[in-house]
């Protein structure tokens, strides 16, 4: 019986190792093919990614001082850069605040000091990847569940308020979102409605665009209609065509 016993235990301790091992061995492994796959949206001001991750010292100051819950940190389900900040775009784009606080709060070196205001950040560039789902084009009003769904992210900041009180005024409208939305100062230097070949309007994307995000996050579709694709610039991919 004593034997039994001591072989259960044996079971269960070499059984939990062996599920760790093949864990941790699936982390190392597949950790590098998981970065390459992901391009993870980081905070204004992120130093190159390689360099970022060895600076991040995972202390959440930059997420603690956004006021509109941008950041978010990578948890075990990532794979890699575990604890480092990101930005999930469709939950909550960044809304670029003038004095990039969360930059201002890095203690590292992993947001870089030099980026003073917004657009001196770039975090990536917006694609318009579903053109046949964009609602400018397709001339479909704006629907309401796709509102809804904003209030479903956190916005208990005055700030954040803000942002859907100017949302409602898109309720059953032609949509200009993307484009009447976009936070930069001069939105005109990152996208405009421009006539479609087929009737409609469509958003064009120009060389100011820092990829914040915030189209992607209130883009009122299923799929979005545009996403941004982040450490891309707008010459790799509007003139260099590079597909990523
Ligand atoms: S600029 Fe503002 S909204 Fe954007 S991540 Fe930094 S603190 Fe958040
Ligand atoms: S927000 Fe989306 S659906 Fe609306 S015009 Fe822009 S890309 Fe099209
Ligand atoms: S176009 Fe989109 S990603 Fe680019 S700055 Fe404006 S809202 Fe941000």
């Amino acid at each position: 019986m004593a034997k039994i016993k001591k072989d259960r235990r044996e079971f269960i301790q070499y059984s939990t190792l062996g599920i760790l091992g093949l864990v941790l061995a699936g982390g190392v492994v597949g950790a590098p093919y998981l970065k390459a796959d992901e391009n993870r949206l980081r905070p204004p001001g992120s130093v190159e990614e390689d360099r970022f991750l060895a600076l991040c010292i995972k202390c959440g100051q930059c997420l603690q001082v956004c006021p509109y819950h941008s950041i978010k940190l990578s948890d075990f389900a990532k794979g890699y850069g575990i604890g480092t900040p990101y930005i999930d775009a469709r939950e909550r784009g960044c809304y670029l605040c003038s004095a990039v606080p969360c930059v201002l709060a890095c203690p590292s070196g992993a947001l870089d000091h030099s980026v003073e205001k917004p657009e001196d950040a770039h975090m990536g560039i917006a694609v318009l990847i579903n053109p046949d789902t964009c609602l400018g084009i397709t001339k479909q009003p704006v629907p309401r569940k796709h509102i809804d769904r904003i209030y479903g992210h956190p916005h208990t900041r005055e700030v954040e308020e803000e942002v859907l009180r100017k949302l409602e005024e898109f309720d059953g409208k032609a949509c200009t979102i993307c484009a009447d939305m976009c936070p930069l100062s001069n939105p005109l230097s990152a996208i405009a409605m421009v006539p479609h070949k087929d009737g409609g309007r469509r958003p064009e994307i120009y060389d100011g665009c820092i990829g914040c995000g915030v189209c992607e996050e209130l883009c009122p579709v299923d799929t979005p209609a545009i996403i941004v694709k982040s450490r891309v610039t707008y010459d790799e991919y509007y003139k260099k065509g590079k597909k990523v």
